[in-house]
């Protein structure tokens, strides 16, 4: 007889988006987004431990992410307990790698991973249209990271429409050294000061058409200007690696990281080390497609 599994490692990978447009606030408070992201391979990495006294603990070597119920793995796996009235307990070891707080859906992607490591470990068979359903409870960004690869996302950004995927690149990406709220962002943000919007359906045929320059020349985020106001370093950040790279450099999400996207190993090896003088948090790594049908 196979012998149980006991422990299962999940990959928790980090997203940029290649558009970001707010529509309008919604009723309920949200506001109604409309999003092109894609998954890269910087990613933490996450252990769950089968416990059979029933209890959630959680360890990670990161300073600044909470170790108690407020962490999104931790809740994932309340989630998960409850609605498939598990009495098992999970030990989840998180081994950080994605900056926090930082556009990149961190804390997201680990509540996604532990939702299908869960479903793994505790042999539920939740599909994956049901994880979607619980992820969207925890956050907004949760179904696009049980997803992953390239992906439109509307709705308060749980609604997803999978896309043809981006054309290989190199990301290169750096964060500055402060953090930024997204619910700061989305409160600070006034409408109609938006002029420039992505246009999110040409970005898409330039998906279909697997052309990396047409999505270069199409990449647009309309909290830029509301961030690079309140932080101008994240604007003149942006503007470092455009000299380099010319086009293809965004924020991501409500910010503060900015990457580059480059076809050329090469040439995106000449920004990581030209950044790597003044911003401590750089990284260069490839993209990810969609997850594995089997996870
Ligand atoms: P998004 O792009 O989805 O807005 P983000 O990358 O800007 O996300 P996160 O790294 O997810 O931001 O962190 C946002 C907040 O969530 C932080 O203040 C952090 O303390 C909290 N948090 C809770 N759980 C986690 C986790 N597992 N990893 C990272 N942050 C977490």
């Amino acid at each position: 007889m196979e012998a149980e599994p006991l422990n299962v490692f999940v990959k928790a990978p980090a997203k940029i988006n290649l558009s970001l447009d707010v529509l309008y606030k919604r009723p309920d408070g949200y506001h109604e987004v409309d999003m092109v992201m894609t998954t890269i391979d910087l990613a933490d990495r996450i252990t769950l431990e089968d416990r059979a006294d029933g209890r959630i603990h959680l360890v990670t070597n990161s300073g600044v992410i909470p170790q108690d119920a407020r962490n999104l793995a931790w809740r994932a796996a309340e989630l998960v307990r409850e609605r498939f009235r598990v009495d098992r307990g999970v030990t989840i070891t998180i081994a950080k790698e994605i900056p926090v707080a930082a556009g990149l859906a961190g804390g997201s992607s680990d509540a996604a991973a532990v939702l299908s490591g869960l479903n793994q470990l505790w042999k539920l068979g939740a599909s994956l249209e049901e994880l979607m359903e619980l992820g969207k409870q925890l956050g907004s960004d949760v179904p696009f990271c049980l997803v992953r690869g390239t992906a439109r996302a509307t709705g308060r950004g749980e609604c997803i429409e999978e896309l043809p995927a981006m054309p290989p690149c190199w990301v290169v990406l750096a964060k500055p050294p402060i953090s930024v709220s997204t619910a700061d962002v989305y409160s600070d943000l006034d409408l109609a000061q938006i002029t420039a919007r992505p246009k999110t359906e040409s970005l898409i045929a330039s998906l279909a058409r697997n052309d990396f320059h047409g999505v270069a020349r199409q990449m647009r985020n309309v909290l830029e200007p509301f961030v690079f106001r309140k932080y101008p370093e994240v604007a003149r950040l942006k503007e470092q690696m455009l000299r380099f790279s010319g086009e293809g450099v965004l924020m991501s999400g409500s910010g503060p990281t900015v990457y580059a996207l480059f076809q050329q190993e090469s040439r995106a090896r000449r920004l990581l080390h030209g950044l790597k003088g003044f911003c401590k948090e750089v990284y260069m790594v490839r993209l990810l497609g969609k997850r594995p049908m089997s996870t």
